[in-house]
């Protein structure tokens, strides 16, 4: 059985003491009060409780000063705070205490709710927590440590890494990993680095150990895509790997050592690694420290292409000219900062700040220390770029982390396909809302084949298909399946000439693919279900501007998926309505224009139809209008907007024409009713506007009635 947690309370009044020590043990956690300091650390090494209730201000010892006390003894309990003092203060010993390395798990504000402890007492299991930071502590040894052991481990290559991983904030896919060093001490057991590295710097350890780290790392990193299986599903895993970054920790004292950094140039260049993939960390400080000699030996590394970060950012005391004049490519923004944004406005207003400076310079923003997927969306909120920590992945030893990729990679999958599955949009019949847009893809881009495919868990399904007579295609042959990996355009110009591609089913045999350029296509939760894509069978070039107009149309696509359809469609005809029509003419004009095409506005509105409704009653008139309806289906491209605009008004906006395919399409509908349909009156009045974008539609509306005022006479008959 699990034994109950430990609450040690730490209070100069008793009665708050004893208060808070009952509402403990009616919680089920066994606690013990003292109001003793001595007693108090004393029971803090022989009781080793999970959990610390402190009082901030006491007559003898004040709060703070327990905490660094508490630092330096180690101390893995969760700390809440229970103190009258206000928000500011509280914030700043939560900072100070996350920078000692404890952890606060809240603040229990006077006067004391049970509910509140209870839910502080709840927030982590604590023996978990406890296990997890096994790590000796405390900068006590760095001082008993003698230099010659850590010379030997270094030497042995007990100084081992871990590696903890990165996100891109905005996509959630892997950025990088930062290296950590860990002391694996055959008889002390694990040492931190806050206590080792200290020493290396005093005791003029730390090139060698951080050239071992290096070494040790860049082995790992250039050995990465490998150790990934050869499954189909890791593909494009293993290519991601590729680029990611890695990010080693350097200390100041290395930065006047030139010689140290040639060695880690030609490391790079024997294992084939981009200096461009390694990001160096300083901190503040440390570039400060001599900020001219600095700004040589870090331009220098600039020049060859590694990249400068300044870890810890928000801790030091640097000048923002000084910070501008370095070149550096990223700011961290400090975990103490960012360990407390769930419960502190003044953390986020620091990190918002930082995170606005970083980008004010240029400069690439990332956060560590994030533990809550609270913080993490909070982040994302402001934009920042990458981030680092507990709730997304610990340090982990090498083989731990590729374990975690290849789970991360499974996990993504089955959420993307619960997405797909519950939209249920697969094997549904056509829908001419889809349509619409694969055709003006077709016609905007000239290519045969335009498709909106949904990737299933074995298939790619088709909702939507112009030029290609089949369902659905395997999964393992499709190249959507590689476009949804990521959420960039996937352009292949010649699939021939594609290593990935080159002897695939659909290149080789029908529909004989040259050229394929795909643009995800996401679910309103950001979940990439499908693509919009274009396929030739001839090679071809995409320009960045054609990826532009993709990406607007795969846009069009996310918009209809969300669309309310009956809210927007007119239920007589089965047409879009005013709303349905409104939702969707502007984003078709911006496209056209954005093409460098016209766009088309007409009006229709039936000749007397109020007299024709009174004379032959209301269903002859439902069933006129249906017709009319249908007429226009049938008269216009199956890539224009038609829509019953009011009670017998229409409207047809054309997108992608001539100047004089309006008049030829007016000339077809005259045709096509003259031919039709004699016993309804859809004979027909119309009006039409050329439209600029930003039209406003109601403008276009009223432009094309009067339009339609001065042709009515000739026109109608
Ligand atoms: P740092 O560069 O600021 O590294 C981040 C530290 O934050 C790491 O501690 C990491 O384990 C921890 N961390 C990451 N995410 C979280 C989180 O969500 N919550 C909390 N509470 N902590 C998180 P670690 O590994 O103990 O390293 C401590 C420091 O030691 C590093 O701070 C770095 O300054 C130094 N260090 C580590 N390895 C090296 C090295 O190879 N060379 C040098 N010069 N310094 C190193
Ligand atoms: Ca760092
Ligand atoms: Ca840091």
């Amino acid at each position: 059985m699990k034994s109950p947690a430990r609450l040690l309370i730490l209070d100069d009044d008793p009665l708050t003491g004893q208060t808070i020590s009952n509402i403990a043990v009616l919680a089920g956690v066994d606690a013990l009060y003292t109001d003793d300091p001595r007693e108090f650390f004393r029971l803090c090494k022989d009781w080793a409780p999970d959990f610390i209730a402190l009082d901030l201000i006491m007559p003898h010892m004040d709060g703070v000063q327990v905490m660094v006390e508490l630092a330096r003894l180690g101390c893995q309990a969760d700390i809440i705070i229970s103190s009258g003092v206000g928000g500011r203060v509280l914030d700043a010993a939560a900072r100070s205490a996350a920078e000692h390395g404890l952890k606060i798990s809240g603040v229990l504000p006077k006067p004391f709710s049970p509910a509140r402890l209870r839910e502080l007492l709840n927030r982590q299991s604590p023996r978990t927590t406890s296990l997890i930071r096994n790590v000796t502590s405390s900068a006590q040894s760095a001082d008993i440590i003698p230099a010659h052991e850590l010379a030997d481990a270094i030497s042995l290559e007990h100084i081992k890494v871990v590696y903890q991983p990165k996100i891109n904030c905005r996509t959630g896919l892997l950025a990088g990993f930062e290296v950590l060093a860990r002391w694996y001490h055959p008889s002390r057991g694990t040492i931190a680095p806050d206590d080792f590295i200290p020493l290396a710097e005093k005791s003029g350890l730390i090139n060698a150990l951080t050239e071992s780290v290096m070494l040790q790392s860049l082995r790992w990193f250039a050995s990465l895509p490998d150790a990934i299986g050869p499954e189909p599903g890791f593909d494009y895993l293993k290519r991601r790997l590729n680029d990611v970054t890695m990010s080693v920790n350097i200390s100041a004292i290395s930065l006047s050592h030139l010689d140290l950094f040639e060695r880690i140039e030609s490391h790079c260049r024997n294992m084939n690694i981009l200096p461009e993939r390694i990001i160096f960390e300083l901190t503040e400080t440390c570039a400060m420290e001599d900020p001219v000699s600095s700004l040589d030996i870090l331009t220098r590394l600039r020049m060859k292409g590694f990249h400068l970060s300044i870890d810890d950012f928000g801790t030091g005391y640097s000048s923002m000219l000084q910070l501008a004049r370095l070149p550096f490519s990223e700011i961290k923004i400090d975990k103490s900062f960012v360990m407390t944004a769930s419960e502190s406005k003044e953390s986020c207003t620091v990190i918002k700040t930082i995170n606005d400076l970083g980008h004010g310079l240029g400069l690439y923003t990332s956060a560590e220390g994030i533990e809550s997927l609270e913080t993490l969306e909070y982040l994302r909120s402001i934009g920042c770029d990458l981030a680092q920590g507990y709730a997304i992945a610990r340090p982990m030893s090498g083989p731990a982390v590729i374990e975690w990729l290849i789970n991360r990679n499974n996990n993504d999958e089955i959420r993307r396909l619960d997405v797909l599955h519950s939209l249920n949009i697969l094997d549904t019949p056509k829908d001419e809302r889809f349509d619409r847009i694969t055709r003006l893809a077709a016609r905007l881009f000239q290519v045969p084949i335009a498709l909106f495919s949904l990737v299933d868990t074995n298939r790619q399904w088709f909702k939507s298909s112009v030029g290609l007579d089949v369902p659905e295609t395997p999964r393992g042959v499709s190249f959507c399946h590689h476009a949804i990996l990521d959420d960039q355009i996937l352009v292949i110009p010649d699939a021939i000439k594609n290593e990935l591609f080159f002897d695939n089913l659909l290149v080789t045999g029908a529909p004989f693919i040259r050229f394929y350029a795909g643009c995800p296509v996401h679910a309103d939760t950001g979940i990439r279900l499908g693509t919009l894509c274009l396929i030739d069978s001839q090679p071809r070039n995409f320009s960045s501007h054609e990826q532009l107009l993709l990406k607007h149309a795969a846009q069009m696509i996310e918009n209809e998926l969300i669309a309310d359809y009956v809210a927007h469609s007119d239920p007589l005809t089965g047409m879009l309505n005013r709303r349905g029509f409104d939702a969707r003419a502007a984003e078709s004009i911006d496209l056209c224009h954005d093409a460098g095409m016209h766009a088309c506005l007409f009006l229709f509105d039936l000749l007397e139809f109020k007299a024709f409704n009174e004379t032959w009653g209301r269903a002859a008139g439902d069933r006129a209008l249906i017709e009319f309806g249908r007429v226009l289906k049938e008269t216009f491209r199956g890539s224009d907007l038609i829509a019953r605009y009011g009670d017998d008004d229409f409207v047809v906006l054309m997108t992608g024409i001539d100047p004089h395919a309006s008049e030829s399409a007016l000339t077809r509908l005259d045709d096509f009713i003259a031919h039709s349909a004699p016993e309804h009156p859809v004979t027909h009045v119309s009006g039409w506007a050329l439209l600029q974008r930003k039209d406003n539609i109601q403008q276009l509306i009223l432009r094309a009635s009067q339009n339609m005022l001065m042709s009515r006479s000739p026109r109608g008959n």
